[in-house]
């Protein structure tokens, strides 16, 4: 199919959960999981006459995402009825934002698949009640509803239609996360589905008007969120070009699969029968309270970079890289006070580090060491107590077993060797055993030594320190 004789437009709705310590329209504990049920009150399950007061909290929450995504924060907001019919939301209604949002009109900016910097609206932030969950199949087929999540917090940011692939969204979402983490208003746990994602998706040919979208509803992996798009697209694709229509409805992506599956039509705005809320007075927010939020804002990812590169003197990828993830930041920063070597450290955090949260498909914020703990396995290497073939293992094994470096390699017997002596001995065998490599040396192919010391390394386990090994060589073969 002539897929690049399409432009795939894709605009995502991302639901985050706020980490206040209570709901948002009770005192109920907004906590993750629980006993089902053990988290309500008469507010949360919708018991008649109950009625919600607005958790201050959440709205300050609100406005800290939307200043620091460039949003400007609406004075005179409201919360407004959602009418709908779904048995995990007791009240049969959700209470939302209509058409006054608390922040409109933001942007974040990514890197485009060309590495050109590249701008993505952001329309609206709003506050929303999360609904409970049902547990399907647990008793003899039937549901049962758990409403300890009903009436949780949630921020919804919904993007402009602004990305052009699944990479692009994909660095969107990225860049929400992790600006949500540094400002501390969710944990972003996409496993938990503390952040997830509504994904809409239309392709048209350049020139004409956008396609017709369909969406796909809280999303919550990267990975899945990528490989939707990608089938989705084509799928579109495929239909338009045997003639058909692509029609504005709900999809389900199947993981298993790898194909989405039609749910609904997609309902409008009309649907819910929106109103304002009766039983909540209006938001109204004071120019000082705006700026007092503003005040209290962290160092974003953006202005922490540009701080990297003039304060540490690393490239503009590393300091990217690194400033990407708060969890990541913090640990360069944590080990750098304790060890001075700024390099190393963002050499093991951005090289080794990186490595195996990726081949163990873990996110940074699940990095079982302490910044110390990878401090000391930087000064152990800098004071020449163990090699950097042996530093490797060291945070191989913090990952297994995250405890003081030291006693690792105490353990483990992995301690240098920097005895003279000790190296003599395994420079003359080395030696020795190779008698081609030392002709060569001697016929003057300098890179010959490097096999000698590599072989050294293996005889010593990668215990031999490197540097007196590879002076001894020199030494004993000008001898
Ligand atoms: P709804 O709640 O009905 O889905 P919203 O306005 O809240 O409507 O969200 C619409 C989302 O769909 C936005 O993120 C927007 O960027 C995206 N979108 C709108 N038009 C298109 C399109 N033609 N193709 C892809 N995404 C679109
Ligand atoms: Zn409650
Ligand atoms: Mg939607």
């Amino acid at each position: 199919m002539p897929r690049e004789d399409y432009e795939v437009v894709i605009g995502l709705e991302i639901h985050a959960e706020l980490k206040t310590k209570t709901k948002l329209f009770c005192s109920c504990k907004n906590e993750f999981g629980g006993e089902p049920n053990t988290h309500c009150c008469p507010v949360c399950m919708a018991m008649p006459g109950a009625l919600p007061v607005i958790n201050k909290t959440a709205v300050e929450y609100a406005v800290k995402a939307g200043l620091a995504t460039g949003c400007s924060i609406e004075k005179n907001s409201k919360n407004d009825r959602k009418n709908y019919f779904y048995p995990d939301n007791p009240r049969s209604y959700q209470i939302s934002q209509y058409d006054k949002p608390l922040c409109n009109n933001g942007f974040v900016e990514i890197e485009d698949e060309d590495g050109n910097k590249k701008k993505i609206g952001i329309l609206r932030i709003h506050i929303e009640d999360d609904a409970g969950k049902l547990n399907h199949n647990e008793f003899g087929g039937g549901s049962l509803v758990d409403l300890n999540r009903a009436g949780a917090p949630l921020i919804e940011i919904v993007s402009l239609p602004d990305m052009r692939s699944a990479v692009e969204a994909e660095r969107y979402m990225r860049k929400i996360k992790s600006i949500l983490e540094y400002i501390e208003v969710s944990d972003c746990k996409m496993q938990e589905g503390s952040l997830r994602a509504d994904v809409n998706v239309s392709v048209h040919k350049p020139g004409e008007p956008f396609g017709t979208r369909t969406e796909m509803k809280g999303m919550s992996s990267f990975r899945s969120i990528v490989r939707a798009i990608e089938y989705e697209a084509q799928r579109q694709i495929d239909v338009i070009e045997n003639g058909g229509n692509v029609y504005q409805t709900t999809i389900r992506w199947d993981e298993i699969s790898g194909k989405t599956f039609p749910m609904r039509e997609k309902e409008n705005a009309d649907d819910y029968r929106y109103f304002p809320e009766p039983d909540l007075a209006a938001i109204r927010l004071s120019d000082e309270y705006i700026e007092s939020v503003r005040a209290s804002l962290p160092e974003l990812p953006e202005s922490r970079r540009e701080r990297y590169l003039k304060e540490y003197n690393l490239t503009e990828k590393d300091a990217r890289l690194l400033t990407a993830s708060k969890y990541l930041s913090n640990l360069f920063e944590g080990a750098l006070e304790k060890c001075g070597n700024a390099k190393a450290c963002a050499n093991w955090i951005l090289s080794d580090i990186s490595r195996i949260l990726n081949e163990k498909e873990m996110e940074p914020d699940q990095i079982p060491f302490t910044a110390e703990e990878l401090a000391k396995t930087i000064e152990l290497i800098d004071k020449g107590t163990i090699s950097s073939a042996i530093a490797k293992k060291v945070i191989e094994e913090l990952f297994e077993n995250p405890q003081d470096p030291e006693v690792i390699i105490k353990e483990k017997g992995w301690i240098q060797i920097s005895d003279e002596g000790a190296i003599r001995e395994v420079v003359l065998k080395i030696i020795e055993a190779n008698p081609q490599s030392v002709a060569d040396y001697k016929g003057g192919k300098d890179r010959a030594i490097g096999f000698l010391v590599g072989q050294a390394m293996k005889e010593t386990k990668g215990k031999a320190n490197p540097g007196m090994l590879n002076k001894m060589f020199v030494e004993e073969l000008n001898k």
